[in-house]
């Protein structure tokens, strides 16, 4: 019969992977959580129309990414392109800022969005975020942007670099934006048709673009920070000088806008020079408009996403050493034993040790050779002698060493060994 293959742009995470994830996800909660912040899960599918709003009918995310469907009750369902939205809908939902004036989240998930599969960029892909919904004072900012700093430092990626901007207030970018639109009226032959919807749109993500003759037309293009208002200038400068208190090095780059309308202020972006500056790991800004616009009071926020592909590419080359854990191997060739295995297998687990219990019944040569293969510490030999005896042959297989032991003080014995 034919295989059914993974559909593309999706892709297992296969045994040889799943530790470095493991390792990823373990970092993540524990910086967020000595960060302060709490895990929410939310669900895959949503309400098309969270996304409609809360990411924009505008964006590519929206408007020719997203997978969505009508259900049998007629409902249009998605699959969420991101995690902002359906935390934020969360947090208008359960009235959690009925509970805390200031919410510290974090969340970690697969997204999906129908784009052209590359490497770093996929169909289904994992991201975790931080979203602190509640302040409006700069250390917010700061905290938030360490968090993404401290946990891909804290990974192993070493060619960090964070760049920083502000797109500051609302009055702004209004007063910018016409100004933007003035200045590149007369290039509008010149502009590609993506940037020429954009400047009826968004003309700030034009700001955004790669195309190279593009890039020299903005070279000379108005400047936001001409813009900002006296309270922006502050900001801005406040939040520079968390990241320096913080140890945080960082690049001003005036061109990095985020899209969205609801976005305000500060916005970063962090990327490895392993990967290119394209294609950043972590995306993240203020969004002081958004839990409005989503049914909620006007609570202001800011947070980041990371993809998580994206930073095990940048870390592949790593080493992983953190994971040598006690394993032993019980190796069994009389049946007449394996109940009472069971239960020294059960007894050693509970001691927090890995224990492998033979199930395939092989030679004792086949099941020393998996022992090996599975990096055992110990292997637990029980051949029928034994079995009569209620004895088993110990061997340390990284010295080694072979002992005989009763079978009743075998846990004594784990006990008093530290691995
Ligand atoms: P965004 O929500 O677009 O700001 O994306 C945040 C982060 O998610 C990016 O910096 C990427 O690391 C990651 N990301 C976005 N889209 C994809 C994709 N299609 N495949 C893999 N990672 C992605």
């Amino acid at each position: 019969m034919k295989m059914v293959r993974t559909i593309k742009g999706t892709h297992d995470i296969l045994p040889a992977q799943s530790g470095d994830w493991q390792d990823l996800e373990t970092q993540i909660h524990k910086t967020a959580n000595l960060h302060g912040y709490d895990e929410i899960r939310t669900p895959i599918i949503e309400d098309a129309a969270l996304f409609n709003r809360g990411v924009g009918e505008e964006t590519d995310i929206v408007s020719k990414e997203m997978y969505s469907w009508i259900d049998k009750d007629k409902s249009t369902i998605s699959l969420r392109p991101e995690l902002t939205a359906p935390v934020v809908r969360a947090y208008v939902q359960h009235n959690l800022g009925g509970q805390s004036l200031l919410q510290r989240l974090y969340y970690i998930g697969p997204s999906f969005r129908r784009e052209r599969p590359q490497k770093g960029r996929q169909r289904q892909f994992h991201q975790f975020g931080v979203e602190a919904i509640g302040s409006d004072n700069p250390e917010q900012d700061a905290e938030v942007i360490s968090i993404g700093w401290n946990i891909l430092n804290n990974f192993g990626i070493n060619e960090l670099e964070l760049n920083i901007s502000s797109i500051g207030s609302d009055d702004c970018r209004t007063n910018y934006k016409q100004e933007l639109i003035n200045y590149l009226k007369p290039f509008i032959p010149q502009l590609s048709e993506v940037s020429q919807h954009r400047l009826k749109h968004n003309p700030l993500r034009i700001l955004d673009t790669k195309n190279k003759d593009e890039i020299k037309i903005i070279e000379s293009a108005p400047k936001i920070e001409n813009f900002y208002t006296k309270e922006d200038e502050t900001y801005f400068l406040t939040v520079q000088q968390y990241l320096d208190d913080l140890e945080i090095p960082y690049k001003i780059n005036p061109l990095l806008v985020r899209g969205l309308d609801y976005y305000t202020q500060t916005t970063f972006e962090i990327s490895s020079k392993k990967i290119g500056a394209q294609d950043a790991l972590l995306g993240g800004g203020r969004y002081d408009g958004l839990i409005k616009s989503l049914g909620g009071k006007d609570v202001p926020a800011v947070g980041f996403a990371a993809g998580m592909e994206r930073i095990l590419i940048a870390t592949d080359s790593r080493k992983r050493t953190d994971k040598q854990v006690a394993c032993i191997y019980i190796v069994c060739t009389d049946l007449s034993a394996l109940g009472p295995l069971q239960q020294i297998a059960k007894n050693l687990r509970e001691l927090d040790i890995k224990v492998i219990l033979e199930t395939l019944r092989r030679s004792m040569k086949a099941q020393m050779r998996e022992a090996n293969k599975k990096n055992a510490n110990y292997a637990i030999i029980v051949g029928e002698q034994e079995a009569i005896d209620k004895t088993v042959q110990l061997k340390n297989l990284n010295e080694g060493k072979q002992d005989t032991i009763n079978q009743g003080e075998l846990i004594a014995y784990f006990k008093s060994l530290t691995f």
